[in-house]
């Protein structure tokens, strides 16, 4: 098979072949049709194998033709005119001008719950390396198009990541530590509309001692989503993993 011929559009079709890729490595050809069709994935697959891309490329696909997002308006105002409707426009400026209304609408929308941004797709890597190489390719994949990926890893400014998730990144690459701080402690980042949940060198998740981790951020995402699972090696503990995340999950080998 071809790149082509996996249904991939042409944004994505143009990253890949200014990577240098001419064909799709065996677990890409596996994955990239199933994942397109909405399957949860439970992938044996190593560094190496092409596995980045596997995962990445079809949820790029998807995000593509996701549906927009429509922006809350909390407040509407109608005037008779046009030059009515400016003045009042200009209330924002001038608050003490005409509109006697203007000061406790402001002051209430000062305090109004903020608006969490979605977050469609969450990749969770088990080191900060890892996650920055995955970061890396994802945005590699999608520069030719408007998806937006955000590194969220422990050692870089909580502040700086924060102002990151606010602004609503379709995409999360993430160690889950990370993940958890910010879900509890900052405003404007949840977990309520991830579509995509990816769990990387789940192996590695579990031995780097992420178990509670995990169990509480599958606790918080919805059930309706597609969870695709990557790991080296397969013991109990990622079975255990496996049978908790994934939905009548498609087998792969790489
Ligand atoms: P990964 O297994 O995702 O860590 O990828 C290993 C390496 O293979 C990375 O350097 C990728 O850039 C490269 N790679 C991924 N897909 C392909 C492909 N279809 N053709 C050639 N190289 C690839």
């Amino acid at each position: 098979v071809s790149f082509q011929d996996l249904n991939l559009s042409r944004p994505l079709l143009r990253a890949v072949s200014a990577l240098g890729y001419t064909h799709p490595t065996p677990i890409q050809a596996a994955c990239i049709p199933l994942a397109l069709a909405g399957r949860d994935i439970c992938g044996s697959a190593m560094t190496g194998s092409g596995k980045t891309a596997a995962f990445a490329l079809p949820i790029l696909e998807r995000l593509l033709y996701r549906p927009r997002q429509v922006a809350a308006t909390y407040v509407l105002i109608l005037a008779p005119t046009r030059e009515l409707a400016a003045q009042q426009y200009d209330w924002q400026q001038r608050p003490l001008g005409k509109a006697a209304f203007a000061l406790p609408i402001l002051e209430r929308l000062l305090y109004r719950p903020r608006q969490v941004a979605a977050t469609y797709v969450l990749i969770l890597a088990p080191t900060r390396e890892l996650a920055a190489q995955i970061h890396s390719m994802v945005q590699k994949l999608a520069q030719f198009t408007d998806i937006d990926a955000a590194l969220i890893v422990g050692g870089l400014s909580l502040t700086a990541q924060a102002a990151a998730l606010r602004a609503g990144p379709c995409i999360v690459v993430a160690t889950p530590g990370r993940v958890i701080d910010h879900v509890r402690n900052s405003q404007g980042f949840g977990l309520e509309d991830l579509s995509v949940l990816v769990l990387d060198e789940a192996d590695r998740l579990l031995e780097m001692g992420f178990k509670e981790e995990l169990r509480e951020i599958l606790r918080m995402a919805p059930k309706q989503r597609q969870t695709l699972l990557f790991s080296a090696t397969f013991n109990d503990d990622v079975a255990g993993l496996v049978a908790l995340s994934l939905k009548q999950p498609v087998r792969l080998a790489a």
